[in-house]
């Protein structure tokens, strides 16, 4: 029997990419339910090409030219709900989590609470509340695999010891398009500057978390809640190739690494497949090819979100949900031009500062957290 899969943000930059995986692997796995938020006409496409009968869309009804698009037995779930209904009603051996942002927390919790393997790539579901995921999957028995690629890195290499023998964690970091920029340069910084990534294809949120180094501060709480590090265990290292994937060290002083070309299809596909490995359509790395590797620290100074991700790995509580939340407003006005670059990371930290840190949130407290920093974004902008 071939294995079922759900991908929710089928229409994203990681939902494409799994569905090119799954062409590869369809003798084996089978692509069940569909989620996306509002690019109907790309998700029918992809229903039609791949068979799938279970499609739930969060924004607006189904245009009338596109209902005959979907297969025939096709059920549509429809409104904010109809990513967890659809979990809810569709068996399934994983469920890839590739929604962006906070939108993704509540079908990602349910695929945990449900039992499912989950892909993780929706990031930001963990750094909300991580301190509820991670022990319901421990509860439930669910599986989570980092779909993140110094996250899918460090997976790979902590095989190489035990826990308890592991030192330091080195999540690799591109830089983004302004790591060389000098600071006067900074300052006329536009949104396409930001949309420019030197080496990874990216949705819009996360090429912007990139270019601010906000995306390392929330992969430095992602890893703290996937892998139970102290945060003074993680440490980010600037390395413009994004070859390296992240590595690990033991006590011994060895250092595992993963590398491969920058495409994320190979660990979306690994988080598929794990404990197997799959022939893969990314391109192989040609060690060859590579005149040399660079590897320096981070300018905290010119990247002042870093310091952010390090700040609420130690606090817990709900500033993960506020470092989010702020992050997602700001990220928000600065492409719809109401704020500058500079503005994002100022932003964040001037919220997360006035923020009265809940110790053990419930969900509820973790999700008012999370509007109370979006709003607090705002409100600053007039004050
Ligand atoms: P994209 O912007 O390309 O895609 C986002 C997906 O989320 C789309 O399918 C979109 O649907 C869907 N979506 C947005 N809002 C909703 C909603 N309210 N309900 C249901 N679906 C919704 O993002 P990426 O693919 O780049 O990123 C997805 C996640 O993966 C993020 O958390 C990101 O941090 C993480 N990630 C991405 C990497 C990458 O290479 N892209 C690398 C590592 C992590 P629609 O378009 O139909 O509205
Ligand atoms: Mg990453």
């Amino acid at each position: 029997m071939r294995k079922r899969v759900v991908i929710l943000g089928s229409t994203g930059s990681i939902g494409r990419g799994c569905l090119d995986v799954l062409a590869h692997l369809s003798a084996e796995w089978e692509v069940v339910g569909l989620a996306a938020g509002s690019r109907w006409a790309d998700v029918s496409e992809q229903a039609q090409r791949f068979s799938v009968s279970s499609i739930a869309v969060t924004n607006g009804a189904c245009p009338e030219d596109l209902k005959s698009a979907f297969p025939k037995s096709a059920r549509l779930f429809l409104g904010p709900d109809a990513m967890v209904q659809l979990l809810d009603e569709v068996p399934c051996d994983c469920v890839v989590a590739a929604v962006v942002g906070a939108k993704g927390l509540s079908a990602t919790l349910r695929a945990v609470e449900l039992g499912r393997r989950v892909a993780l790539a929706n990031k930001e579901a963990l750094v909300i509340a991580g301190s509820l995921l991670i022990p319901l999957a421990k509860r439930t028995g669910a599986t989570i695999i980092p779909v993140d690629s110094e996250h899918s890195a460090v997976f790979q290499a902590l095989h190489a010891g035990k826990r308890s023998e592991v030192r330091t964690v080195y999540l690799t970091a591109s830089g983004g398009p302004f790591r060389t920029w000098t600071d006067d340069e900074m300052d006329d910084i536009r949104l396409e500057d930001a949309l420019r990534h030197p080496t990874w294809s990216m949705g819009p949120k996360i090429t912007i978390d990139s270019a601010t180094m906000m995306n390392k501060a929330l992969e430095i709480v992602e890893a703290r809640w996937l892998f139970g590090l102290a945060p003074e265990q993680i440490k980010v290292v600037v390395h413009p190739e994004s070859i390296i994937h992240s590595l690990v060290e033991f006590r011994d002083g060895s250092m595992i690494a993963q590398l491969g070309t920058p495409d994320m299809r190979t660990p979306i596909q690994y988080a598929l497949t794990y404990p197997d490995r799959r022939a893969c359509p990314s391109q192989a790395l040609d060690l060859f090819s590579l005149r040399c590797l660079t590897l320096h620290p981070p300018d905290v100074e010119r990247f002042p979100a870093l310091r952010l991700g390090y700040e609420v790995a130690a606090r817990g509580g709900t500033s993960g949900a506020v470092l989010n939340g702020a992050n997602e407003a700001a990220v928000e006005l600065f492409q719809q031009g109401t704020i500058h670059y500079r503005e994002i990371a100022k932003s964040v930290e001037r919220v997360l500062s006035v923020h009265e840190c809940v110790e053990s949130p419930t969900l509820q407290e973790l999700l008012a957290a999370d509007q109370w920093a979006r709003h607090e974004v705002t409100r600053c902008l007039v004050c």
